[in-house]
């Protein structure tokens, strides 16, 4: 690029930089100092925290971090290598047996992210000959490795289930070999269950398998923590999941699913073929946060009850919550900049919490999305429910 070009390049980039600053969807981050936990300290004040997916707590716990400290001088600090050259510990592979045997399923393959095993779960699987219906809200990872398959795309309506099986009519009738329903366990922005039970019944009606994202579940939802699944009661055919989350909040992802479906994804999932494998510390602590959740009820009691009382506190107070059970709650204000205002008003008052807008929720659905977690006590709640009621007022969300 000659220097002129580059010049006006990056001039064009500060006219997208201001449009995003003049309509107030500028993200701005946050320094924390020391741990992620219940309470987090930013420029030198300590605040309560209400926005990680820290959901059981066990992103500071003692015993991930000796596990993964023990991992290290044992194990080493980086594999240097992707999982098929010189990457695979035994540790490796006795993770994804335990993910898997945890979940139900034959097998599993871990990636260096959630973000990596969606992006790499579809185009090894299917082809053109084949369909991939997926729910309008799915995330971002979903959609994208959707978009690097060959398959015929088909998209329903959030959780629409008249319009899951027109697309799984229209799927058939376009004469798709396999057909494969894909679905978040849990929509993030919302806090909202997906209706898996009526999923799994229409795709056994039309010949179809079902896959569900369940960052946001697995670690808490149905019982020991085994998932939106297992919540609902019923099996689904391929699953994928974070450790970034629940699971002790670090990073890493994996699929989970039959023998095949994983054998295949080992030859020819491509984020897993040429990116590098987990480092020992990840994965040691990875099967702590399985040998920690399941048994973890009284955390996944203490969660629970931490979000019903938040959610009544939050209604009483006069804010339009979306409803539901899950501990993600969305506080709605409509606009992105009173969530904005609201986010800032808040951290005055000791309260960290994030406000989302467009483009991560559509525009005019602006909000602040707090999430439970079960190392809140009830003091933090109380204390947090003052602050959203002296907030709401002095930014007008409040009457
Ligand atoms: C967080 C999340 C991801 C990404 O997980 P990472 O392991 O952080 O890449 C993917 N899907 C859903 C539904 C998520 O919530």
């Amino acid at each position: 690029m000659t220097d002129s070009g580059k010049a006006a390049f990056l001039a064009h980039l500060g006219e997208v930089l201001a449009g995003i600053e003049a309509e107030g969807l500028m993200k701005r981050e946050r320094l924390i100092h020391g741990p992620q936990g219940a309470h987090v300290e930013v420029a030198g004040r300590r605040l309560l925290n209400l926005c990680a997916n820290n959901y059981l707590g066990l992103a500071d716990d003692p015993r991930l971090i000796t596990a993964a400290s023990a991992a290290m001088a044992g194990q080493g600090y980086g594999m240097a290598s992707v999982r098929f050259i010189c990457g695979t510990q035994n540790m490796h592979r006795a993770l994804e047996a335990r993910i898997a045997g945890f979940l139900g399923m034959e097998d599993s393959i871990l990636f260096a992210a959630c973000f990596d095993a969606n992006g790499g779960l579809f185009e090894p699987l299917l082809g053109p000959e084949d369909a991939v219906i997926s729910d309008s809200l799915n995330h971002a990872s979903i959609i994208d490795g959707i978009r690097l398959c060959k398959a015929k795309r088909y998209r329903y309506a959030n959780s629409d289930m008249a319009d899951l099986e027109a697309q799984l009519q229209a799927a058939r009738a376009d004469g798709a070999r396999f057909i494969l329903v894909a679905t978040d366990g849990v929509f993030s922005m919302d806090g909202y269950l997906a209706k898996l039970g009526e999923i799994r019944a229409l795709a056994d009606r039309y010949g179809a398998m079902v896959m569900v994202d369940d960052c946001h579940a697995t670690g808490f939802m149905g019982p020991q923590g085994r998932g939106t699944p297992a919540h609902a009661g019923v099996s689904v055919d391929i699953l994928t999941g974070t450790l970034g989350k629940a699971l002790g909040g670090a990073l890493g992802g994996y699929i989970a699913g039959p023998q095949p479906v994983i054998d295949l994804l080992r030859q020819r999932a491509r984020p897993y073929l040429f990116s590098n494998a987990l480092p020992p510390a990840v994965v040691a602590a990875g099967l702590a946060a399985l040998d920690i959740v399941e048994t973890a009820d009284d955390l996944r009691a203490q969660l629970f009850e931490n979000a019903r009382y938040w959610r009544a506190g939050l209604e009483d107070a006069g804010f339009r919550l979306l409803p539901g059970e899950h501990p993600i709650v969305p506080v709605m204000l409509g606009d992105a900049v009173l969530a904005q205002n609201m986010a800032s008003a808040l951290y005055d008052r000791g309260v960290y919490v994030a406000g989302f807008f467009f483009p991560v929720v559509p525009k005019g659905q602006a909000r602040i999305r707090t999430q439970m977690n079960a190392r809140l006590t009830r003091d933090d709640l109380d204390f947090a429910l003052d602050a959203f009621r002296a907030a709401g007022k002095a930014v007008g969300a409040l009457a």
